[in-house]
């Protein structure tokens, strides 16, 4: 379950699901991603930092929301950036 010190991810109800399984930023420029993330504050769907471009973390880090969840199927956890946290749900 959540790690106790990460009140970003406490505070996480309903996990937001991806629009569509893509990355949003790699399709603007063609580029291609390997696993696909979703932002829980915007519901942004981007890359991996196996990815190229890293843009889900790259995203985390210019727009200061902490908290992704992965977007693959069967895949059920979350990661808080700030408090390098990871919880499963
Ligand atoms: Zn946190
Ligand atoms: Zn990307
Ligand atoms: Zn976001």
């Amino acid at each position: 379950m959540a790690d106790d010190s990460c009140t970003h991810i406490q505070a996480i109800t309903d996990i937001k699901q991806p629009h569509k399984r893509v990355c949003e930023e790699c399709v603007k420029i063609g580029a291609r991603w390997v696993h696909l993330r979703t932002c829980q504050q915007c519901n942004a769907t981007l890359c991996c930092d196996s990815s190229p471009n890293q843009h889900a973390t790259k995203h985390a880090h210019s727009s200061g929301h902490p908290v992704i969840a992965s977007a693959e199927r069967g895949e059920r956890w979350l990661y808080c950036y700030p408090d390098d946290a990871f919880a499963e749900y």
